[in-house]
């Protein structure tokens, strides 16, 4: 059984820099603030330890300890044998539980997170010529909140950065009205199993998917925006023979596809309905069945990376989940 204290300090310990392999001590870049905030904030949570741990052997405990072996041999009248067996197993529960938490702390002080921000140490505490190097003993500042800050301005970097590049490839994609006719081309060159595309019209762009597995017929239709650049964001139906209502898995898939990210993307929606073609064999990424507990296939698909190095050969690649796994 693990205490919340001792979760919270692994918690805290495996807080580690971005991009830091704990294995990879060579590697650890010294000079990023990140790192160094991050070490900083392991040193200041073992220290908060360190004072917890002193606290384990108070004198109430003694006298607590006194009072519960008082009653294990004196056994006054009206007590019974369970009473001191209930004692005594009170004892042993409290026992456990600051043993737990003295082995967290020595795990903790000897990860190999550790070992690298202690060879560190040493290293200079020997470059300053033995001085200590926390002159006032005290932490100045709380490294735990300062390394969520940093992690967290580092996330909204990239989501920034991410945002940026997805808003140059839509202008790009924008950039030539008769782009989509290109894209189709790539499509067809990468000759993907079991999927059949065709154009529709060249006046309004509009084509058809087929996937001949499954027999299911997606129509995929430009939709141009009432937006100042007037751009074009594709949508899917589903096209079926005779007329047919389209079934119900059918209807679940064109929701999600409709749903997705990117949706001025053309090579991205096309791939994205190619991953249904072998729809009764996908099996589900997450728990690696075909179907749920209530029988349903994965019909749900999450882009494993955005974009891929070489969109145009490779396509872009998706996981199918269940509703019920994502
Ligand atoms: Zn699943």
């Amino acid at each position: 059984m693990e205490t919340s204290a001792t979760m919270k300090v692994e918690d805290s310990m495996t807080k580690t820099a971005a991009g830091v392999s704990s294995s990879d001590t060579a590697a650890i870049n010294w000079d990023s603030e990140l790192q160094l905030v991050s070490s900083l904030a392991k040193l200041q949570e073992l220290e908060r330890r360190i004072h917890e741990l002193r606290q384990l052997v108070p004198s109430n405990d003694v006298d607590s300890l006194d009072a519960q072996m008082n009653l294990l041999f004196d056994k006054p009248v009206g007590r019974s044998l369970d009473s001191a067996d209930e004692a005594s197993g009170t004892l042993d529960e409290s026992t456990r539980t600051k043993m737990e938490l003295v082995d967290g702390f020595i795990s903790a002080w000897q990860n190999s997170d550790m070992k690298n921000v202690w060879t560190h140490v040493e290293s200079e505490i020997k470059d300053s010529d033995s001085h200590v190097l926390q002159p006032t003993g005290m932490w100045e500042r709380d490294y735990d909140v300062l390394l969520d800050d940093l992690l967290r301005a580092e996330k909204t970097k990239e989501h920034q950065h991410s945002l940026e590049k997805e808003a140059a490839e839509r202008s790009q994609a924008q950039a030539s009205a008769e782009s989509w006719k290109s894209i189709l081309e790539q499509f067809e060159k990468r000759n993907t199993r079991g999927v059949k595309a065709s154009v529709i019209s060249q006046v309004t762009p509009k084509l058809l998917m087929a996937l001949l597995k499954t027999g299911m017929i997606f129509s995929i239709q430009g939709v141009q925006l009432p937006d100042a650049e007037g751009s074009t964001e594709w949508m899917v139906s589903i096209s079926t023979v005779s007329k047919r209502a389209p079934s119900k898995i059918e209807e679940s898939i064109m929701q999600h596809v409709n749903s997705r990210p990117r949706k001025w993307d053309l090579a991205f929606v096309m791939d994205m309905i190619s991953s249904y073609s072998d729809l009764k064999q996908t099996v589900c990424t997450k728990c690696n069945q075909l179907t749920d507990n209530v029988a349903q296939l994965p019909i749900l698909r999450r882009v494993q990376a955005i974009p891929p190095a070489k969109p145009e050969e490779e396509g872009f690649v998706f996981d199918a989940l269940h509703a019920s796994c994502a």
